[in-house]
């Protein structure tokens, strides 16, 4: 039987979207503080970004800042977040990117502070597939515009960055996609750290790996849905204002 999309979610308008996406995000991993930010570009080429200094369980449709593609505050009654010079450059670098989400998840971060990937060891860690880098880009202040243009530039055409000294860079060519693999990247970090504190194990066999990476997290219809539901469970209000 074919799943019906209305019968798993609410239609949403994108700053719904974005909201459900920051708030979910944020229940695995993405909740360093103040950090953060989420870009989620429209068909007009512009782009909706969270405002700071808001928290990601905190800002509503309403406050959802309209940006232009140079990083510009178009619309919205917050500041545009301070790093967003790293989204500017990677989607003026990356067309086809739609979302792109940076934080600091704990997990992904100490292996970006490790200076190394882990493998996936296991299913979960690998959903939505994509490509991990690391990239050795913080040499100076979050807002300044070369280092955002030699980190984007050094992610190359990778999917997910783990950003030495940094964070993570998760990109995709939707919210469904972003939301999985930014998932699966931090469970992937955390599910290694535990692997490699008890020692032993292999990770995922490159073919079970290959079929995860088939999938652009796009196509995978029921996991986004389901942990934007819980969302709305726990907060009924998080839908309320603007939706277009
Ligand atoms: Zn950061």
């Amino acid at each position: 039987m074919k799943l019906s999309l209305d019968a798993l979610l609410p239609p949403l308008g994108p700053r719904q979207e974005l909201v459900l996406l920051a708030r979910a995000l944020l229940h695995e991993g993405y909740n360093d503080h103040l950090a953060g930010h989420i870009t989620y570009k429209q068909s007009d080429e512009t782009f909706l970004v969270n405002p700071w200094p808001l928290l990601w369980d905190e800002f509503s449709p309403d406050d959802v800042l309209v940006m232009n593609k140079l990083g510009e505050k178009i619309s919205g009654h917050w500041q545009v977040p301070l790093g967003i010079p790293l989204h500017v450059a990677l989607h003026q670098l990356r067309p086809e990117v739609v979302v792109s989400v940076h934080n600091h998840p704990l997990y992904a971060t100490t292996y970006a502070n490790a200076g190394r990937v882990p493998p996936p060891y296991d299913q979960s860690s690998a959903l939505g597939g994509g490509t991990v880098v690391l990239v050795d880009e913080y040499t100076t202040a979050v807002d300044d515009v070369d280092a955002a243009r030699a980190a984007a530039s050094a992610m190359g055409s990778a999917d997910m960055a783990l950003l030495a000294n940094h964070g993570v860079m998760v990109t995709g060519v939707s919210i469904r996609a972003a939301h999985q693999r930014a998932v699966a990247l931090e469970q992937r970090c955390k599910h290694a750290w535990h692997v490699e504190a008890v020692g032993g194990g292999h990770p995922l066999p490159k073919d079970a790996q290959a079929r995860s990476l088939l999938s652009d997290g796009d196509k995978f219809i029921g996991f986004w849905e389901a942990m934007a539901r819980r969302e709305i469970r726990r907060d009924p209000s998080i839908l309320a204002g603007a939706v277009r």
